[in-house]
């Protein structure tokens, strides 16, 4: 498993996660029931596309069911190729990996920045090779890679950037808004996300001229979306594809979700910088390193995580934690290391030891729109309660 939650003991009143219901989203579920067809490309997918598109700036907006689906969308629309390969963080879900796999190419694998946990753009054109097609990015926890300086390292070696930008809704560097950096960019609805409809994904596209083609790879590789718009008169298996429209259905849920994406951020930025002030001196006095957010970036309070010293600390933090009814979780095992990672990918020259640091040291600690005041008050007082010894 990349993530586990200790169970809490019998005590426990603070969960990791809480699905957050919006306003209008059993009213809109209905709705989608009711309005008597309950496939993809319906009233309400189209309707999610707009708010994410006025979120996230991006020219075309397609849903999908789910990031990993994107991400194999992405990987179609490279025409990614056996041999070719991908530079990309180990740090990171293995979506990203699998989608370059399933195609025959190579994730390969670099060490992400001490600070950020982000793909370390310093490491990136050591890992270039004349197979490399593109580099996947992933802001860990919303906050941005150095995308000025990976921009300009995929243009002078004509690469594809592609941003995995599962928790990254909503985030800005410097003034621009995430997903919008790259050719592709890649959404999560999945019920863990910020904003969520179960199992759910989008593919943003910033090129124009990928659109039609990503419309046919969603329907199964046929162009039914233009058959459906009058376009042509009849539908024809075109190009390979597969199944990636999501039900209406969902997308109902979505956007009654992502008409209250406002209240959701607000509410998780609440609880993230409370917890932020909050162990400001409990953080030094026990040499424990809180999250770094460089100047210019806008997060998305995703997760709030803090890095224990080692391993042994950070089992028994967590431990800790539970005993208090907290529950905490650890997260991402490096992909250059997993058994699929060694079989299907490559690691950078250097190594990832930062990778393998992080992944031992990281604690994620509760956090969700409508984790009160009280409650965060109650992870702080379990969480400084913890000495490190
Ligand atoms: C959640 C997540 C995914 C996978 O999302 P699904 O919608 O469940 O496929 C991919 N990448 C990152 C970074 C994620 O956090």
């Amino acid at each position: 498993m990349f993530t586990a939650v200790v169970s809490a003991t019998s005590l426990a009143t603070i969960p990791f996660s809480r699905t957050y219901v919006a306003e209008n989203e059993i009213g809109y579920l209905a709705e989608a029931v009711r309005q008597g067809s309950t496939c993809g490309d319906g009233p309400f997918t189209r309707r999610a596309a707009r708010l994410l598109a006025d979120i996230t700036g991006a020219g075309h907006v397609l849903l999908t069911t789910s990031c990993t689906h994107a991400l194999e969308m992405a990987a179609i629309l490279l025409d990614l190729r056996p041999g070719d390969e991908v530079v990309m963080p180990s740090f990171t879900f293995m979506s990203a990996a699998n989608a370059c796999a399933l195609r025959g190419a190579v994730p390969v694998f670099a060490d992400c920045r001490p600070d950020t946990l982000n793909l370390d753009e310093r490491l990136v054109e050591a890992a270039i090779t004349p197979r490399t097609r593109a580099i996947m990015v992933m802001h860990y926890a919303g906050v941005a890679c150095e995308m000025d300086a990976i921009g300009d390292l995929a243009e002078r070696h004509g690469l594809a950037v592609i941003e995995d930008n599962a928790h990254g809704l909503g985030g800005f560097h410097h003034g621009r808004p995430l997903g919008s950096f790259g050719v592709m960019a890649t959404q999560s609805f999945h019920q863990t996300k910020n904003v969520q409809c179960g199992e759910g994904g989008a593919l943003l596209l910033n090129d124009a001229a990928l659109v039609d083609r990503a419309e046919i790879i969603r329907e199964k590789g046929t162009d039914r979306g233009r058959f459906f718009r009058g376009q042509v008169d009849k539908y024809r298996w075109m190009d390979i594809g597969s199944s990636y429209l999501p039900s209406d259905v969902l997308a109902a849920q979505l956007t009654a979700q992502l008409e209250a994406f406002e209240e959701i951020q607000a509410s998780r930025h609440a609880v993230w910088y409370a917890y932020h002030e909050g162990l400001a001196d409990w953080a030094e006095e026990n040499g424990v390193a809180r999250p770094a957010v460089p100047e210019g970036c806008r997060h998305t309070a995703h997760l709030y995580y803090l890095l224990m010293p080692d391993l042994e600390r950070r089992q028994a933090f967590i431990a800790h934690l539970a005993e208090r009814g907290v529950q905490a979780a650890f997260h991402y095992q490096p992909l250059h290391c997993a058994p699929a990672g060694v079989r299907y990918g490559r690691t950078a020259p250097g190594g990832c030891p930062v990778t393998e640091q992080v992944a031992d040291r990281l604690v994620r600690l509760p956090l969700f729109a409508g984790l009160g005041e009280q409650d965060a008050g109650a992870v702080l007082d379990a969480v400084r309660s913890f000495r490190v010894a």
